[in-house]
């Protein structure tokens, strides 16, 4: 196990050192974990390899800026390129890449797999998140890590963990963190600031969330938050997606769907999360995808979201049945 890990992390710095222009791309919709490990990974390989050129492109999150900038590079003018691809496993969800001819990718992720097949691959649906990944390279290999880049990877993994609160927290999650919060000695507390500090706003809105989520007998959770609804509490549509992993541990829900409509894009944004059936299937038969537990998905038609909420009630519906057996 370790000799296949080993390999694999010189198989990773071995195509690294090949390129001279590297460009990192995550998904569409970021949250921390994508641009931490994004970043995280572009400032390592500029601390290492200080002669390359290095992007992390896609477009910017304001309220993510403390992470660090991203860059704006014509993408049409790379010649030679390596892409690396950070926690996303299919192309259509690829941010940015449109214009982009690249030689080969190295591509990194904890999703299942999809048509995403890097030249060099891994794809680890065991870890907790892409942060932890880039953290175990870091630390098993020759690529530098500084103040900065550990704060950013101890983000991205406290952020997708949901402070270490999910399924996908694993002993090697506690391992990884362990080693590198002894590394670097970073000060991990205040860090939690920019990732939990909120406005009261938010927290008026997720009380309408509380009151206003529908639970079916089967233990299936529903809201379809509309824009005046947003309007009225002062909040993006982001902030139901910032809300949905707040309604872990609540003993009448096993599963729960939030719905937003992005009317920028004229599509509604669909977070799912589980603490019994596996979701990210049914998510995949909406235009959607993600973990096991955890997923999403953007449907254009209303009737599919009624359809959506459906298939999720008939699977607490079996998941109970199955519990009760
Ligand atoms: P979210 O609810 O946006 O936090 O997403 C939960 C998980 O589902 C993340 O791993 C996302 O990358 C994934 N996901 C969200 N939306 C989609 C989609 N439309 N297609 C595939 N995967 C998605």
């Amino acid at each position: 196990m370790i000799t296949i890990k080993r390999d694999l992390f010189k198989n990773i710095v071995k195509i690294i050192k090949k390129y001279d222009n590297i460009v990192i791309a995550r998904h569409i919709g970021p949250d921390p974990d994508a641009i931490a490990s994004q970043i995280a990974l572009r400032d390592s390989i500029r601390l290492t390899f200080p002669d390359k050129n290095v992007y992390a492109i896609g477009a910017g999150v304001y309220k993510f800026r403390y992470l660090g900038t991203l860059d704006k590079v014509e993408c049409s003018e790379l010649k030679n390129v390596l892409l690396i691809v950070l926690d996303v496993p299919n192309f259509i969800r690829v941010d940015g890449i449109g214009e982009l001819e690249y030689d080969a990718i190295l591509k990194i992720d904890h999703h299942p797999s999809e048509d995403i097949i890097g030249d060099v691959d891994w794809t680890d649906v065991s870890k907790s998140s892409t942060c932890e990944m880039i953290t175990d390279l870091l630390l098993d290999s020759k690529l530098e890590m500084d103040t900065k880049i550990a704060e950013n990877l101890f983000i991205g993994i406290v952020f997708d963990s949901d402070r270490f609160l999910l399924q996908n927290t694993s002993l090697d999650t506690f391992n990884t963190v362990y080693k590198l919060l002894t590394v670097s000695k970073i000060n991990f507390v205040p860090l939690y600031d920019n990732l939990y500090n909120r406005n009261f706003s938010e927290e008026k809105f997720r009380a309408y969330l509380i009151n206003n989520l529908e639970i079916s007998e089967n233990g299936m959770g529903f809201i379809n938050v509309t824009p005046e609804t947003l309007e009225k509490y002062k909040v993006e549509a982001t902030a139901v997606s910032n809300q949905v992993n707040n309604f872990y541990f609540i003993n009448e829900l096993i599963c729960w769907m939030f719905v937003a409509y992005d009317e920028k894009n004229e599509i509604f944004k669909v977070n799912i999360r589980s603490r019994g059936p596996v979701i990210n299937e049914i998510a995949s038969n909406y235009n959607g995808g993600g973990h096991k537990y955890a997923s999403g998905a953007r449907i254009k038609n209303p009737k599919d979201i009624e359809k959506l909420r459906k298939d999720l009630d008939q699977a607490c519906y079996d998941y109970l049945k199955e519990q009760e057996n």
